[in-house]
C-alpha cells in the first residue's frame, strides 16, 4: 500500500506546518470579503491558522493576514474575525473530538 499524503499547510501566525484539517482557513473572497471558512472550500485566497485563539492573537499582532491575503486588513475586520474565530474554535474542537475514538472523555 502506498502511504497517503496528508496535505500540509503553514499557520500564518506561528509558521508551523500542520495537516490541513488541524487548521482553520481564513478566506478572502473574490469580492474582497474576509471570513472564516470552516468548510475549507470557499473560493478565494486562503490563509491558514492553527485552531487556537492564541495563534489568532499572534496573527493580529503581527498583521499576518495582510501578508498572507495581500490586502490591507483593518482593525474592525480583525475584531470581527476574532469573535467568529472564538466561536469557530469551539465548533472546530468539537468536530475534532467527535472523530476522536479515545475513550478518556470528560
Ligand atoms: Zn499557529
Amino acid at each position: 500500500m502506498r502511504p497517503r499524503k496528508i496535505p500540509q499547510r503553514k499557520c500564518v501566525a506561528c509558521q508551523e506546518m500542520m495537516p490541513k484539517k488541524e487548521l482553520i482557513r481564513i478566506v478572502r473572497s473574490p469580492q474582497g470579503e474576509i471570513t472564516i471558512d470552516l468548510s475549507g472550500k470557499k473560493p478565494g485566497r486562503g490563509a491558514y491558522l492553527c485552531g487556537k485563539v492564541s495563534c489568532f492573537k499572534l496573527a493580529k499582532k503581527s498583521k499576518a493576514f495582510e501578508r498572507a491575503l495581500k490586502v490591507p486588513v483593518s482593525a474592525d475586520i480583525y475584531d470581527r474575525l476574532e469573535e467568529d474565530f472564538i466561536r469557530a474554535e469551539d465548533e472546530f474542537q468539537a468536530s475534532k473530538e467527535l472523530q476522536d475514538d479515545d475513550d478518556d472523555g470528560e
